[in-house]
Parts: C-alpha cells; sequence; structure tokens
C-alpha cells in the first residue's frame, strides 16, 4: 500500500505536534501526515515535569543570563549564535502554545517560575510537576482542530526512502519512509515532498532510564543508515535523581525542581555532599551532579544516596509537586517526613542528528527536530528545561523553511508513485521473541555498564567489541525473517549504541556528559 502526502512528520511529542500545527495553519491547501509508533501521547514529552526554560520575568532575569547558563552547562560546546536565537525566540513561542491552549501556572505577579540546577534565576514555566502531560494534550487538541492533518497511530518508521530505494539515482533527496502498521504488521510507503523526523531520544538503551518503552533512537537508526550526519551521541545526560526502586515497574524522576525548592542530597550515611563537588551544591548543572552521586555511591559501595524533601513545606509540595507526593507514597515513602532514595539514570540525548539552524539535515528533504536532533544548543551538556524550548523553537524554524522549499521541489507528484514496495518476499516469519528479549538486555547491560556516568578507555574498547558481535546477530535476524516492531526498533537501537561508542572512542576532551576516567 501507497500513501502519498505533501509533508510527513514522524513523531508526535512537541516538536512534531508543533511543527505540524505550524505548517497546517500556514498552509490548509497542503496535507500533512502525522505518524506515532504508539498512541499519539506516548512521548517522552508527557513525561516532562519541571517545565521550559523561557525568560518572562525582565526584572529579575535577562536574556543574557539564560545564554551565559546555557554556554556554560554546555562546557564549550554549544554554538553560541543558536543558543542566542533559541533564548530569545522563548518567549514568542510560549505564547504561541497559550494560544493553543497550553495553561502553566500562575501567581499574583505573573508565570509562577521553578528554579533548576545550572540556571541563575528563576525561569522555569510549569504546570505543577506534570508540565510534559499539560503540553502534550494541548498540543494533540490543537491538532485534532487542524483538519489537514491526518493522524496515523501505531505507524513505525523503519527506513527513510532515499535514492538508494530507487532502481536509479535520481535527485539525491529523502522521498518519505517506509513505515511498518503494528495492527496489520505490513510495511507501507509513505511517499512525501518533505519529511520530517521527531522521534525524540534513546534512553532505552540504559536498563535504567527515565525514558519510556518507545524512546529506542529509530530516528537516529533510520539517518544513519541514509549515511545522514549524526553528531555527539556521547554526550548522554544521565539525570541525577530518579526514584529508587523503579515505581510500578518505570524508573520514576524526582524533578530537578525539588531542589530547586530546597531538597538536599545526602549520601548512605546521611551527610551532605554537594558542596565537595560545586559551590552551586545542589543546583550545579546535572553532569556534575550525577558524577558526585556515582562517586558517592562507589565510595560507599551503597545503591542509593538520600534526597531529603523535609526542609519543603507540606504546603508547597503538595501544590507543586502531587506527582512526586502520589509516586513516593504509592512505594511505602512519604517525601514529607521521609528521604526519598534516588539513583542516577539515563535521560536525555544531547546529540543526535546534525541540523542547521532551520532544522534541514545533509539530505535534502529530511528535517529532523527535537530530541532527535543536534542544533549545536546543548553542546556538551543541557541545560535542564532547555530542550521542550529547543524543540519549540526548532518546530517553528522548519516550518517555515518548509514553506519556502515546498514551492521548489525538483519533481512532480507523479515522481512519487514510482516509489518501489519494501521488499520482504522469501522471509520466514517469526513469533520467538526471547532472543530479541536476550540480544535487547545484553545491549542495555553493555551500555550500563562500560558507557554510563562514568567511562574508561577499556570498557568502551569492550563495549565496541560486544555490540559489533550483537550487530551481526541483528542483521541475520533481520535479512532472514519478517518484519516486526521489536526487530525494527532493536536494530535501530544497536546501530545507534554502536555509532555512540564509536564517537565515544574518537572523542578525545571529557566535557560535560563525556567524561572517561583515564582521560582525567
Ligand atoms: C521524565 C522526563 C522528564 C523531563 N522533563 C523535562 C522538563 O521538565 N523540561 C524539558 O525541557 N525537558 C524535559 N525532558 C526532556 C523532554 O521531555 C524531551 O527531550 C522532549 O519532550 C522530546 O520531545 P520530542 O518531541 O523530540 O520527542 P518525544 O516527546 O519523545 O516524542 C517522540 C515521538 O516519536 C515517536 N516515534 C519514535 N520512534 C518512532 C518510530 N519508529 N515511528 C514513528 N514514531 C516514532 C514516538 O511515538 C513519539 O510520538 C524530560 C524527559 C523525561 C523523560
Amino acid at each position: 500500500m501507497q500513501l502519498e502526502t505533501d509533508l510527513l512528520v514522524i513523531g508526535t511529542g512537541i516538536a512534531g505536534l508543533s511543527c505540524a500545527i505550524y505548517y497546517a495553519e500556514n498552509h490548509p491547501e497542503s496535507k500533512i501526515t502525522l505518524i506515532s509508533k504508539r498512541n499519539i501521547s506516548e512521548t517522552n514529552t508527557r513525561y516532562a515535569q519541571g517545565g521550559i526554560a523561557v525568560v518572562t520575568d525582565f526584572l529579575k532575569d535577562s536574556f543574557s543570563k539564560h545564554k551565559t547558563d546555557t554556554l556554560n552547562a554546555g562546557d564549550g560546546l554549544c554554538d553560541p549564535e543558536v543558543v542566542d536565537f533559541v533564548v530569545k525566540e522563548g518567549p514568542q513561542r510560549l505564547e504561541e502554545l497559550l494560544s493553543w491552549g497550553v495553561a502553566f501556572d500562575h501567581n499574583e505577579k505573573g508565570f509562577h517560575l521553578g528554579k533548576e540546577g545550572g540556571h541563575s534565576a528563576s525561569r522555569i514555566v510549569h504546570y505543577k510537576d506534570r508540565s510534559g502531560f499539560q503540553i502534550q494534550e494541548g498540543l494533540i487538541s490543537r491538532m485534532h482542530a487542524l483538519p489537514n492533518i491526518e493522524l496515523l497511530e501505531y505507524h513505525s518508521l523503519v527506513d527513510l526512502i532515499t535514492d538508494h530505494h530507487l532502481d536509479q539515482d535520481h535527485f539525491g533527496r529523502c522521498y518519505g519512509a517506509y513505515v511498518i502498521n503494528i495492527n496489520n504488521h505490513k510495511v507501507q510507503r509513505i511517499a512525501a515532498k518533505a519529511t520530517v523526523l521527531s522521534t525524540g531520544g534513546a534512553g532505552q538503551l540504559y536498563a535504567h532510564t527515565t525514558n519510556p518503552e518507545g524512546a529506542t533512537g529509530d530516528g537516529l537508526g533510520a539517518a544513519y543508515r541514509a549515511k545522514v550526519t549524526i553528531k555527539h551521541l556521547q554526550f548522554v545526560q544521565f539525570h541525577p535523581t530518579a526514584l529508587h526502586p523503579k515505581a510500578n515497574g518505570n524508573t520514576f524522576l524526582i524533578s530537578e525542581a525539588v531542589r530547586g525548592a530546597g531538597a538536599q542530597l545526602k549520601n548512605i550515611d546521611g551527610f551532605t555532599f554537594m558542596k565537595n563537588y560545586d559551590a552551586r551544591g545542589e543546583l550545579a548543572s546535572r553532569d556534575i551532579v550525577a558524577r558526585a552521586i556515582d562517586s558517592e555511591l562507589k565510595k560507599a559501595s551503597s545503591e542509593w544516596v538520600w534526597l531529603d524533601c523535609t526542609s519543603i513545606s507540606r504546603k508547597v509540595m503538595e501544590d507543586e509537586f502531587p506527582t512526586i507526593l502520589d509516586t513516593c507514597r504509592s512505594v511505602g515513602i512519604d517525601p514529607l517526613k521521609d528521604p526519598i532514595p534516588v539513583v542516577p539514570a539515563a535521560h536525555y540525548f544531547c546529540g543526535g542528528i546534525a541540523v542547521d539552524q532551520f532544522g534541514r539535515t545533509d539530505l535534502d528533504g529530511l528535517y529532523a527536530i527535537g530530541e532527535c536532533s543536534q542544533t549545536g544548543l546543548h553542546g556538551a551538556n543541557r541545560l535542564a528545561s532547555n530542550s521542550l524550548l529547543e524543540a519549540l523553537v526548532f518546530a517553528k524554524r522548519s516550518a517555515d523553511q518548509l514553506s519556502e522549499e515546498m514551492a521548489h521541489i525538483p519533481y512532480d507528484a507523479s515522481f512519487l508513485t514510482s516509489i518501489p514496495r519494501w521488499k520482504d518476499q522469501g522471509y520466514v516469519s517469526t513469533k520467538k521473541t526471547s532472543d530479541l528479549d536476550l540480544i535487547k538486555k545484553q545491549l542495555q547491560s553493555i551500555m550500563s555498564q562500560y558507557v554510563g556516568i562514568v567511562r574508561s578507555r577499556e570498557g568502551l574498547n569492550k563495549a565496541f567489541q560486544e555490540t559489533q558481535n550483537l550487530f551481526q546477530q541483528i542483521n541475520t535476524i533481520y535479512n532472514t525473517k519478517t518484519l516486526s516492531l521489536q526487530l525494527s526498533t532493536l536494530r535501530n537501537m544497536i546501530a545507534v549504541a554502536h555509532l555512540l561508542i564509536d564517537q565515544a572512542q574518537n572523542f578525545s576532551q571529557n566535557k560535560g556528559t563525556h567524561y572517561i576516567a583515564d582521560d582525567e
């Protein structure tokens, strides 16, 4: 089956939804097809707690302060031009979110602003500790109001369609994507004049991650196979404070905003330690806090450190952190009385598909926005709450650029009908998923053991070799069995892990989130 569209947007988090909305509003005559791997709401965006970093209080804050904080967190690897325009375009993007019906907390002075690690001012616009849910729901209802957006849930990207799939070279572009329909397991073509990847991050490469199950780096894997440039994957941000143990089978994040409100980190013996690592204490940037916790865990051979919130008033905890209170209580911890056991967990991919200032990749017709992209904003370490901001700013820039580009597509629509079908004839089907489950567990264990917060040259070499073996195993399965969602995503995870390790091995400086102990 083949479907044709003007713009294909892959992913329904903040990046994909807002890009589709911006473009659809400006081009009511165009057809936009939006796909998501699972239900539209199952995204990293939905789980964001803290909020969006935007300068709104110009008496106590300024663009210049936000820029300095972003550059400091990025440890010398941010692109200052990108930092400049992202910070300055923030207030306008926030206005648009509000106009689409997304609500944020207010007090008598205006927005109620949270403070997080690495920020020199309170500037996090939020909705309690459920900011992501609020944004996701608001964007979904705005999207449904636009008749020119077609939504296909449970459709998963398999590969981008490029000249490689055609009988002969044509225009050196991306022509859409092969997509597996999860309900009937058929691979179909979606031919598009332009394609936007907004598939999010890849926290699932690790055994402990704050990311939901779908964060498997599919956009990165597909871009890699299409020979699109991918940069800075070695910079994986670990969130310092995930609840230990898992709550209802998931790793639950305890927002940094709790530390902003006064919570303290204590080692297993009950002593504070952050001032020994950084003068900013609990509000140092995430790379520093995560490494400090890692070091305390190793020193005491303990499985967790404590996050003590007991100095925060009941009112603040109940008003601002209701989800954290409820979730901790569901596992028998009352943060009003008890310290919370926490550990760092893989959280955010600072690197990704390299794009220019308008979200364009180096393959014509292909854009990348949101967590799957590398824009230059985050450098070696993302400043807290800058990712939702980046996604919005680049969604708008891409939508504007697409408006220009669509007028100059080098072929007419009939060309898109010549895209060949997915080739799976002769492949045998497999119902056995245990092999794939095992390979996934092996991969997560390798990544957690050797490619975590503190790395070593020897560990990276081992990880490279072991992921190479997994790569061969998965390719053998891929080349003989019919495609399933599990097979397709695992293939991506292994490819992304292998590339990440390669980039980590070949990066010779300890910067931000990338730290090799022997290089110190
Ligand atoms: C627990 C948690 C808390 C966070 N808190 C904050 C915060 O307070 N502030 C902040 O700025 N950032 C925060 N972040 C980071 C931020 O939420 C993400 O970086 C951001 O939401 C990413 O948005 P996105 O649109 O790029 O991707 P996502 O929101 O992850 O959306 C990805 C989309 O791609 C789809 N997709 C993936 N693979 C495929 C495929 N193969 N085929 C089709 N579709 C596919 C998914 O179904 C989904 O729709 C947090 C992240 C987590 C996990």
